[in-house]
């Protein structure tokens, strides 16, 4: 199969039109219109074998995965994703591979309506490159530098899941803890209706790919402040509890992989949070305070709360 025909079969003919691709997939560039009115996002993140995901993971799990970490980017903006790019390298060229790697992939990108306008195709490595472009009213980019003293801190979704999955994946285990942790792994999903509901709303805001704690650390040194935080606030997954035990809670701030957001808004907007999670479907907890003092320093039970210094990250 030549790379026109593989280009035709798996990427060009999979995706119903958008009317903003004014030219998509087969000439030399793709020409997209953007609204007057926006200011257009663009992130990029390549993922590799080895590296991003471990080796023998399904090529749908792949395919999803790097459109979803980049979605996640543009949710962390408070961005609406609108189109992407795809650099493919792959080491040889087969086609069930192929096929499963695209269902993936477009099963998402159907979920969000975003068209894949172009790409390359390179033989090498096992790596998935996306660029994704989205659009904001201007002024309105959450960015990670707004975090204030006496913002309020919340986080989506259940951290820890991710890692836990990554952990038990090849177990051999099959029962409901061991999919649901696996499939929270394999298959993240991006917070895409909660970022963009909180453009305007969120002071500050980060996508969690390498660890809350880590993550909240970014954010914070970006807003000049520092962070008090209550570990027995964490959401944690029953799941999670369950599979990881005494370990839930260093999977949940050290652990990674989760693409759930953090953000900070003002303390007052605390109700106007909870009903835009709650209009989006999304789950969201409040896990501490933003203060002026540098550093993120975690409480349990009154007491401080050393992180755990573990690296969950290799393959
Ligand atoms: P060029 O040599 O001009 O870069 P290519 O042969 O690499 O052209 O690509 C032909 C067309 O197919 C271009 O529109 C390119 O964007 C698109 N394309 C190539 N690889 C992919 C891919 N993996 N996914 C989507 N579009 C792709
Ligand atoms: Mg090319």
């Amino acid at each position: 199969m030549d790379e026109r025909a593989l280009i035709d079969t798996f990427f060009a003919r999979r995706q119903r039109p958008r009317g903003d691709v004014v030219l998509g997939i087969g000439d030399d560039a793709a020409v997209l219109r953007v609204d007057p009115g926006f200011d257009l996002v663009v992130a990029t993140d390549v993922i590799v074998e080895g590296t991003h995901f471990p080796p023998g993971i399904s090529p749908a799990a792949i395919g999803h995965r790097c459109l979803a970490v980049n979605l996640s980017d543009l949710a962390a903006m408070g961005a609406e994703p609108l189109w992407f790019t795809l650099s493919l390298s792959l080491p040889r060229v087969e086609p069930d591979w192929l096929a499963g790697f695209s269902r993936g992939l477009f099963d998402l990108a159907e979920c969000f309506t975003v068209a894949l306008v172009g790409g390359d195709t390179v033989r090498g490595p096992l790596a998935a490159g996306v660029t994704a472009h989205g659009r904001l009213r201007p002024g309105s980019a959450v960015r990670r530098s707004g975090a204030r003293p006496g913002d309020g801190i919340w986080v989506t979704g259940t951290p820890g899941d991710a890692v836990a999955g990554r952990l038990l994946l090849g177990s051999g285990r099959s029962d409901a803890t061991t999919d649901y942790l696996a499939s929270r792994f394999l298959y993240p999903e991006p917070r895409v209706a909660a970022g963009r509901s909180l453009a305007g709303v969120a002071s500050a805001m980060i996508d969690v790919s390498d660890g809350l704690h880590d993550d909240l650390c970014k954010l914070m040194t970006a807003s000049g402040v520092g962070a008090e935080l209550d570990v027995e606030a964490l959401p944690l997954s029953a799941a999670l509890k369950d599979a990881a035990g005494e370990m839930a809670v260093a999977q949940a701030l050290t652990g990674g992989d989760d693409y759930e957001l953090c953000f900070t808004a003002a303390a007052g907007l605390a109700s106007q949070v909870g009903e835009l999670m709650v209009a989006t479907g999304t789950r969201v907890t409040r896990i501490g305070t933003v203060v002026p003092a540098a550093g993120v320093r975690w409480r349990q039970a009154g007491a401080d709360f050393t992180v755990p210094d573990l690296v969950f990250r290799h393959f």
